[in-house]
């Protein structure tokens, strides 16, 4: 039955009728809505281009593309850029190929730090411009992925989520490529990057001296590619509201296991904006529960 049906589909040469199919046997409600949703990716190496890819190909409406580096050919053990975009921007690279594969997604590519001052105003105005969805509430945008390889920078988008009040979700992949992490972070609700600050850090170790100089990080496309994948996964679900949205997500490829858990926020957390959305979440308790 269910091979018929498929095969019935394949006739039909419109990438969106298979999407809409998760509509018909009723995984999402409403899988059109994918056209309205914003999202920024912060961070286009390994997990970031990948993730972009993926999220172009499900039709999403608009995504705001930010990275300050360029492709290197020894980005080549990763997947998504080619050889011959080495010396672009990886934000340019990806605008590139992102609107061959799919033009009706609104590509915004922002080569930036976003730890520099002016970086930090850039990105902070691009996640409030409305343009693409002005009667939408908060911020102009739906969430922020980070996909950023290094503490500083997680800091970053954890102060201006914070500030905006942006739900986010951070991946990661550990030095030794054998592992990694998604989590989902909303401020007030769930702990912030400050809140429960990672190990390396709480136990005072310098990341410098972590991440050793002149000694490369290993990497691997496929562990990339799983986090990219259960990203992208936890956004659709997010986005479109189905299943269950993943708090945190561990994935450890050695003996393939995939922890979870969930993390409230820290009353003693470092980060002022943090204890400012702790309140608001606090004070909006009543209306919840009346809508419960
Ligand atoms: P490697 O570190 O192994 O050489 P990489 O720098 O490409 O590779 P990835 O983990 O693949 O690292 O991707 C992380 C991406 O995040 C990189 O493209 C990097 O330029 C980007 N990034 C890191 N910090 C910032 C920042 N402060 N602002 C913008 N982009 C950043
Ligand atoms: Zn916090």
């Amino acid at each position: 039955f269910l091979f018929h049906d498929m095969s019935a589909e394949v006739v039909d040469s419109n990438p969106y009728s298979r999407l809409m199919a998760l509509q018909r046997m009723g995984i999402v409600q409403n899988y059109e809505r994918i056209r309205e949703f914003s999202v920024a990716i912060v961070g286009i190496g390994g997990v970031g281009s990948v993730a972009a890819e993926m999220l172009t190909r499900c039709g999403l409406g608009r995504l705001l593309l930010y990275d300050y580096d360029k492709v290197e050919l020894a980005n080549m053990n990763r997947l998504f850029f080619r050889p011959e975009q080495v010396g672009m921007t990886k934000t340019d690279a990806a605008v590139q190929t992102l609107s061959d594969i799919n033009p009706d997604v609104v590509l915004e590519s922002y080569t930036l730090n976003i730890t520099t001052v002016q970086g930090f105003e850039t990105f902070m105005s691009s996640l409030k411009n409305k343009t693409f969805c002005p009667s939408k509430e908060g911020s102009g945008v739906d969430l922020v992925l980070s996909c950023v390889d290094n503490y500083e920078a997680r800091m970053v988008v954890n102060q201006a989520c914070n500030e905006l009040n942006q739900t986010w979700m951070e991946s990661g992949v550990s030095e030794d490529a054998v592992s990694g992490h998604i989590q989902l972070l909303i401020p007030g609700e769930t702990a912030c990057f400050a809140c429960a600050p990672p190990l390396v850090v709480a136990s005072g170790v310098d990341e410098r001296t972590l991440k050793r100089e002149g000694v490369c990080a290993a990497s691997l496309p496929t562990t990339m590619g799983v986090v990219a994948g259960l990203l992208v996964q936890n956004t659709l679900k997010f986005l479109l509201k189905f299943g269950h949205v993943s708090p945190y997500l561990g994935y450890s490829s050695l003996k393939d296991f995939f922890p979870t858990m969930a993390m409230k926020p820290n009353p003693h957390c470092s980060n002022a904006a943090c204890l400012e959305r702790q309140k608001d979440y606090i004070l909006a308790k009543p209306a919840r529960d009346a809508v419960a």
